[in-house]
């Protein structure tokens, strides 16, 4: 099939290679000229496990293309998909549509004959309503239907969740555009749950998934809490409760809050959604109150390990979001960062893949290193804020040389407790 995908970030870059990968023609279409000029010279704009040989390899098989013009990609293509932002509006926190509806508006001159247009952006329930709206006034006789399909991938693991997704769910109010959709998803169809659904439920259905994690992972650090005030010791409580295939093992993993590009502004645009509707979401505005108040008790937990230390040093590991991405969007480590740089001008970082993004965000207030020991030497107190593996392997024993006074504020429960006191430390993990 000849497909078109409008946006080229972290969901539309590995759809397309994805597709690509599949024996689809992809056209990936982006309005920043910087970045289609990097992808065209093969040069990847975003980090993402695996992404790098399927690219390579699609771009020299010619299946995979991009261009900054939307009438290369959409003139001949089956199918469009949107893959635009739809970040949090600044005042309402609503999802913020000008993306989406630029995107249907410069899209419609150039339906030339039957074409699906399917968002894989997280819209509010209605909007391929809007879409369609939106292209018939722009181009009245252009053919085409408007689906939801929605997209479930985790950064950093995306590539493995575009090959092997748990479910795909599509929101189609027409049988011709239902077969296309599932035609361009027959590869999976022995393997995975296609779900077809009617437009606003997949809409729905995506915000509903987003806010029930967000929930759970708010539940796991309340129930953190009362296990470090208690006595019992959160990461067997964990166990217990995953092993019960109704709770399930996922998302039990306490920390210092969720973060990155959808949890958080999805949990908003969910909130606000249900008022539009006179719903009132109480789970999900005390899961975001609940969530922001706990990257402040996080930057609190370190700051209290160094009050009386005079010009304290604090090293930082990790500020991606994640482990896996260099994504620092609404990323726990950026918020406890901004709440420590008011206490302590002195913060040495290091992320395995994402200084250069946070550097995008916070520039020079903070200092990067290019390794662990780098960021730690000197340090009064380590804070770990991202769960990278090669954080685990960090040696207690040089650490506690390197640094000053023997603090590990370890958000993410990546070091061995006993491990950590055997050197002298002394540590705090959650739960
Ligand atoms: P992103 O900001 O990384 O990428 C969006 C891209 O769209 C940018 O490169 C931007 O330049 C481009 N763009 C915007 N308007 C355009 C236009 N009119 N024409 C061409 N290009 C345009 O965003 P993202 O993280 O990929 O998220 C995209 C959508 O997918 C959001 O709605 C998000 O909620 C949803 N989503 C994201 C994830 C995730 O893990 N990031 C997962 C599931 C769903």
């Amino acid at each position: 099939m000849k497909i078109g995908i409008i946006g080229t970030g972290y969901v539309g870059l590995p759809t397309g290679v994805g597709l690509a990968e599949l024996g689809n023609q992809v056209i990936c279409i982006d309005r920043e000229p910087s970045k289609i000029a990097a992808l065209k010279s093969g040069k990847l704009t975003i980090y993402e496990d695996g992404l790098e040989e399927l690219f390579t390899k699609n771009v020299q098989s010619g299946n995979l293309k991009f261009t900054t013009s939307m009438q290369e990609g959409v003139s001949d293509a089956d199918v469009v998909i949107i893959a635009v932002g739809t970040p949090p509006h600044p005042v309402t926190k609503e999802a913020d549509m000008k993306y989406i509806h630029a995107a249907a508006t410069e899209l419609a001159e150039y339906l030339t004959r039957y074409t699906v247009v399917a968002t894989k952006s997280t819209v509010p329930v209605g909007t391929g309503d809007d879409i369609e709206v939106l292209i018939s006034k722009k181009n009245p006789t252009a053919d085409f239907d408007v689906v939801s399909l929605p997209e479930f991938l985790r950064e950093g693991f995306a590539i493995h969740d575009f090959f092997h997704p748990d479910r795909i769910v599509v929101g189609a109010n027409t049988k011709k555009a239902a077969d296309i959709i599932k035609e361009l998803y027959k590869p999976f169809e022995a393997k995975t749950n296609l779900l077809f659904v009617k437009r606003r439920s997949s809409e729905t259905i995506k915000y509903a998934s987003n806010a029930f994690l967000a929930i759970k992972i708010h539940y796991i650090n309340e129930m953190a809490d009362f296990c470090e005030k208690s006595g019992a010791d959160i990461r067997e409580v964990a166990k217990g409760m995953g092993l019960d295939s109704r709770i399930g093992p996922r998302f039990l993993n306490p920390g210092p809050g969720y973060g990155g590009s959808c949890f958080p502004k999805d949990t908003m645009a969910m909130s606000y959604m249900a008022r539009q509707n006179g719903v009132e979401m109480s789970l999900i505005n005390s899961a975001i109150e609940g969530n922001r108040q706990r990257k402040k008790q996080m930057a609190q937990r370190i700051l209290d390990t160094i009050k009386d230390i005079p010009s304290p040093q604090i090293a930082v590991l990790g500020l991606a979001f994640k482990n896996g991405t260099d994504d620092c969007r609404e990323s726990p480590a950026m918020e406890i960062i901004a709440e420590l740089i008011n206490q302590s001008k002195n913060i040495v970082a290091y992320d395995p893949k994402a200084n250069d993004t946070a550097f995008k965000l916070i520039g020079n207030k903070i200092k990067y290193a290019t390794d662990m020991y780098s960021a730690i030497k000197n340090a009064d107190v380590l804070a770990i804020l991202t769960e990278w593996d090669e954080f685990k392997t960090l040696d207690l024993s040089k650490a506690s040389q390197l640094m000053s006074s023997k603090n590990i504020i370890d958000c993410r429960n990546l070091l061995d407790p006993e491990q950590a006191k055997k050197y002298g430390f002394t540590y705090r993990c959650i739960g």
